[in-house]
């Protein structure tokens, strides 16, 4: 079929909500994939952080296989090996005490709210329930976690959605301390990069704060790493390089390099929180998610994550001051770039070239694979700062 082909059909069938680049990706490998017309592009989006290792990464592939060709599913009745293994291998590389698996960041994220309002149900009382979280964050689309989501534009049409949502301005203590003064609250969620919301490391200091507010007033401090999680800014998660221990870490995106994975990590404070019966999902912790998890976790090692950095520095030494670029922000290889030409056209002239990136609210967003070979990177870097020049 050919690539309009597809494009018709998808354009007939499939439910209108995605604003699609008009390329149609058939295959990849790496850093590479090629659509159908045998184009090949340089992909510095990576599925929105999914591909951690890039397209069919061989060691990923045959982990993932294997797992297929010997139990593809058992249920949450049953007990299997890759779900309890990645469980114990998140909680020795976090210090979390307990791992709930589900298939999204979304579900991860119902998951830690649930968790901060029977932690404080369950001692407190029904009536403290309010969960704080950040304006301009993005936690997703479930009815919670767009209520969750301080972004106005992502809750039009869809109200009444789930009730008990506070938003604080990033890096106003002052004003979450008032938030924690005047409701009756469960917990605070964070991104330590707002992703979704152009790229926007918080503050440390800040960050350090939310922590002292949690500690003082007993409620849970859930950092939403759907995003940033998995390596994907220079450590193993990015709360690592703030300063403090979540109470709750949720990861998604990049977890199970390429397939459906969710999890929502418990530490010591709530890990008894939920019991049997409080929580489930049909398909979380399938074993081939989770063997493709492991297969990626087990990688991320030192010598990766300092790859990652040097890939980082790379980027931002190139581009900042660059010709038509006014800032860059971000974290590890998870980076946003203003410039003076509109994101979108900046992509358009990319993709012409060969390579693709994503947008981030006014910003272009990069997300490479986290082993992106230098010599790709540096070609994609070449073209990327003379789309950005061309004003
Ligand atoms: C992508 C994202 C989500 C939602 O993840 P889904 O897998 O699409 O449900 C939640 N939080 C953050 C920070 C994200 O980047």
């Amino acid at each position: 079929m050919s690539e309009n082909g597809i494009m018709a059909l998808d354009r007939e069938y499939v439910a209108d909500t995605y604003a699609r680049f008009p390329v149609a990706i058939v295959s990849g490998s790496g850093a590479l994939c090629r659509d159908e017309n045998g184009r090949e592009y340089i992909d510095l989006g990576t599925g929105i952080a999914v591909n951690t290792f890039g397209y069919a990464d061989e060691a990923w592939a045959d982990a993932v296989t294997k797992q297929l060709h010997t139990l593809q599913h058992a249920s949450n009745l049953y007990y299997t090996a890759p779900c309890a293994r990645l469980a114990e291998m998140l909680c020795q590389r976090t210090g979390m005490k307990k791992v709930f698996f589900g298939n999204s960041g979304a579900e991860a994220n119902e998951c830690a709210i649930k968790v901060a309002r029977k932690y404080a149900q369950d001692k407190r009382g029904p009536e403290y329930f309010h969960i704080i979280t950040l304006k301009n964050s993005f936690h997703g689309r479930t009815l919670t976690t767009l209520a969750a989501t301080g972004q106005d534009v992502f809750h039009k049409s869809f109200t009444p959605l789930t009730p008990g949502f506070l938003y604080a301005d990033p890096g106003d203590l002052a004003g979450v301390e008032k938030l924690v003064a005047e409701h009756k609250c469960a917990g605070i969620l964070f991104e330590p990069v707002q992703g979704e919301g152009g790229v926007m490391p918080l503050d440390p200091a800040f960050v350090r704060g939310l922590r002292e507010i949690c500690d003082r007033e007993d409620l849970l401090l859930m950092a939403d790493e759907v995003q940033t999680g998995n390596g994907r800014t220079g450590t193993l998660y990015a709360y690592m390089q703030f300063g403090i221990v979540p109470d709750v870490v949720t990861t998604a995106k990049g977890l199970a390099g390429g397939l459906p994975l969710g999890a929502c990590m418990m530490g010591e404070k709530c890990c008894h929180v939920l019991g049997r019966g409080d929580h489930g999902s049909t398909f979380g912790g399938n074993p081939v998610a989770c063997a493709g998890a492991l297969s990626v976790l087990s990688r991320l090692d030192e010598d990766l994550l300092a790859g990652v950095r040097e890939r980082s520095d790379y980027i931002f030494n190139e581009l900042t001051g660059a010709k038509g670029v006014e800032s860059v922000s971000g974290l590890g290889l998870m980076i946003g770039i203003k410039g003076q030409r509109k994101s979108a056209d900046v992509l358009a002239a990319c993709r012409e070239k060969g390579v693709l990136c994503l947008t981030a609210k006014d910003r272009v967003r990069l997300l490479p694979p986290l082993n992106i070979p230098m010599d790709l990177l540096k070609k994609a870097v070449g073209v990327l700062k003379e789309a950005f020049a061309d004003i």
